[in-house]
């Protein structure tokens, strides 16, 4: 009779290990993951790892196995029961990124099934979660069979992860916005893919940002994490593409809370707005990708028609508002979104010069939105529903000194010194129009993303 016995793992061994460049293998990380998710590891102790991660980097074979230790950290999903093909979009993170209200129900009103597991705000970017729970009464944290009922239902739920649905991301996550740690490629994709493996889905479209406000600012960086969660994704059996994405300003109008939502149910109503066409492209080829992927249309662009028509038709505002009943929300907040809308403190920042607006810091917006009250200062602080900014022109546009560039709602008045300053040292002018940035400058599918990863073909 054999007497193995495995070696106990101890997490100081591990934070050493990673602090010296050393590869973490499976088991540890399995160790990890399950740590993380039952609370045996304590917060200093995982602070410290991620830390190392971050600094260390990890390795292709690190962040498969980090990926699927925690996607199997808790309950799976299984869509099968639905019937239908499930396909989801998720974001690396920007400022008034809200494309996922609009392409939940697209994809749903499409006849695909969408169970999205989303996150809350993360660093400077804005979190799904915090932005639909400023719905009264929307609930984000369902059971899986409510979650199925939902999905069964409308064909779209957007839910959070809980401490039975991928709990090692809900712990690490918090710990990343807390100790800086979050613009790491490798704990980015073991972030996101572990929410959307577990989910069960059938096919995936990255939105992989790049620019100012994007995590990984620079191009081949959010290259590198594009190819790099394709073939992550990939490997473990999800069909799966990503578009790299304009984040050198950020989408559509609004960054906060309750007023992205608005701006996207003004979209799903078929209104349109000169500062959120870029939003409702955007939402429209994602939407497109995922319909393709679906199987609901012969190529990306029949998809992109498709979605069109399914805005156009009102099929997908139906379904959006649904999936809110069916979350406990109150849909009647958007008959008057205007007057729904309280903040507690309101600014208008003019131009204070003339000339084309040539950049924008985006990652300190995200800052301005956060410190007007729209994200949480501490861990598991209420987050203000009505706080945020709209945008009254984007970059390319050409304003004359006065003319209104933003307005800022924050929950007090104390609130808005800290985010002016910012704005005005994070938007820039110029003589000249800045050169043309495109919406999507590149897109990978799995042999793009195999061949830049360097990897072997597969057979
Ligand atoms: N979205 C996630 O879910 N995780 C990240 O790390 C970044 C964006």
């Amino acid at each position: 009779m054999s007497s193995y016995v495995p070696v106990p793992l101890h997490i100081i061994d591990l934070i050493r290990k990673k602090r010296d460049g050393g590869a973490i293998d499976p088991r540890e990380i399995a160790f990890l993951a399950s740590g993380a998710a039952d609370g045996s590891i304590p917060s200093e102790q995982l602070s410290a790892w991620l830390m190392a991660a971050y600094l260390r980097g990890l390795s292709l074979d690190e962040i498969r196995a980090l990926t699927l230790a925690m996607r199997d950290s808790g309950e799976k999903f299984s869509p099968a029961r639905l019937g239908k093909v499930a396909v989801d979009k998720h974001s690396t993170g920007g400022v008034g990124d809200k494309t996922s209200f609009l392409v939940a129900p697209i994809a749903a009103a499409c006849g695909l099934a969408v169970p999205m597991i989303s996150g809350r705000a993360l660093g400077h970017t804005g979190g799904t979660l915090d932005k639909l729970e400023s719905i009264p009464g929307y609930r984000t944290a369902l059971t899986l069979s409510e979650f199925e009922t939902v999905l069964e239902k409308c064909g779209a739920s957007i839910v959070s992860q809980t401490p039975a649905l991928v709990p090692a991301d809900r712990a690490l996550y918090a710990l990343r916005d807390r100790t800086g740690t979050v613009e790491s490629p490798g704990l980015i994709c073991a972030s996101i893919l572990s929410k959307k493996l577990a989910a069960g889905l059938d096919a995936l479209v990255l939105d992989v940002k790049t620019g100012s406000g994007a995590f990984l600012r620079k191009r081949e960086d959010s290259e590198y994490l594009a190819a790099l969660m394709v073939a992550t994704a990939e490997a473990a059996g999800t069909r799966t593409v990503a578009l790299l994405t304009d984040m050198s300003q950020p989408l559509g109008r609004s960054a906060g809370n309750w007023i992205e939502l608005a701006e996207a149910v003004e979209l799903l109503r078929g209104e349109r707005h000169p500062v959120s066409e870029d939003l409702r492209e955007l939402s429209l080829i994602l939407a497109g990708w995922m319909i393709y992927l679906g199987g609901q249309a012969e190529s990306p662009e029949a998809g992109y028609q498709r979605a069109g028509a399914a805005l156009a038709s009102g099929s997908a505002l139906r379904v959006f508002f649904a999936m809110v009943e069916a979350h406990g929300g109150d849909v009647s907040a958007f008959d008057h979104p205007v007057s729904f809308h309280k903040p507690g403190a309101t600014q208008l920042l003019k131009a204070w010069k003339s000339g084309f607006i040539s950049e924008m810091d985006t990652t300190a917006l995200g800052w301005a939105v956060q410190r007007l009250g729209a994200g949480p200062e501490k861990v598991g602080e209420p987050v203000d529903p009505h706080a945020g900014i709209e945008f009254h022109a984007r970059r390319g546009a050409h304003v004359e000194k006065g003319q209104p560039l933003a307005t800022l709602y924050a929950t007090d008045a104390g609130r808005l010194a800290e985010p002016i300053a910012l704005l005005r040292q994070a938007i820039h002018f110029s003589k000249s129009q800045p050169d043309h940035v495109p919406l999507v400058s590149r897109t990978f599918i799995r042999e793009t993303a195999e061949a830049y990863l360097g990897m072997a073909p597969r057979q």
